[in-house]
């Protein structure tokens, strides 16, 4: 359990398949909790979005105290599928945020993440999109996928439970997998879906408007790699309409990222 003095009134969500995992930590941090002004406020752990460097520094180290890990894998997110096999023989320190520092680190440009490393938090930033943490509880296996609706189309959540059961050696029907929140079925609204959207993923759009339900397809990206239905839970959160509790980039274009963070003890 975390100590109240060590909050500082941070109040993540957990997904209650993952929190009956021991040796696992993952929370779900909304906007409460960190140092960042305004239109920030406050627990904004982006560096790239104007922030005030200090504070996103601030932030991410209270992200990780409340963890209880001393180190932490941020994404350079670019709306591909890259997949980052990371092990223990092949990881790079250079890689991983510890706290104490006071710049971004270098970065692994990829969109999701898997290891088998203890210690480590694997953090996936978001503003609508989806993060996906998954875990094999067995193997001790976690891995962390930013999908947005580019993303979801190239199935990156596939491919990475591709990497799990392949370089890994999970067994699908072991794997538990969380969708955070993102932007629902109520304000994902994609005008040229015509252009955008492959006519075979149109069945996820609202009958009534132009709407669609990356929260269903991902359910389904998930189910045709073999996980069992009752292992993935959705939080069935819309950032955007969520009142402030979440950081919206369809809300406002200049805004923070909320952290979505899986680790092993
Ligand atoms: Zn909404």
């Amino acid at each position: 359990m975390v100590p109240d003095d060590a909050s500082n009134g941070m109040d993540p969500l957990r997904f209650s398949h993952l929190a009956g995992c021991p040796d696992l930590v993952h929370a779900v941090f909304d906007r409460k909790g960190g140092v960042s002004s305004p239109p920030f406020d406050t627990l904004n752990v982006g560096f790239s979005t104007g922030d005030d460097p200090v504070a996103v520094t601030e932030n991410r180290n209270r992200i990780l105290s409340y963890l209880g890990l001393s180190r932490a894998l941020f994404l350079h997110q670019v709306h591909g599928s890259d997949i980052l096999e990371l092990l223990a023989e092949n990881a790079d320190p250079k890689l991983f945020w510890k706290p104490g520092m006071s710049l971004p680190t270098a970065c692994a440009t990829a969109d999701g993440v898997v290891t088998d490393m203890s210690g480590l938090a694997l953090v996936i930033q978001v503003a609508d999109c989806q993060a996906v943490m998954m875990a094999d509880p067995y193997k001790k296996v976690i891995a962390n996928v930013h999908s947005g609706w580019r993303g979801s189309l190239e199935n990156i959540i596939g491919k990475c439970v591709d990497v799990m059961t392949g370089r890994f050696r999970c067994r699908p029907e072991d794997i538990l997998a969380g969708i955070s929140p993102s932007l629902g079925p109520c304000c994902a609204e994609f005008k040229h879906f015509r252009k955008e959207i492959p006519q075979n993923l149109w069945q996820y759009k609202r009958l009534d408007k132009d709407y669609f339900d990356f929260w269903a397809l991902s359910c389904d990206q998930l189910l045709e790699k073999g996980l069992r239905h009752d292992h993935i839970k959705k939080m069935n959160l819309c950032t955007r309409c969520s009142g402030d509790l979440y950081f919206s980039y369809r809300k406002a274009k200049k805004t923070g990222r909320f952290a979505c963070a899986i680790g092993l003890l």
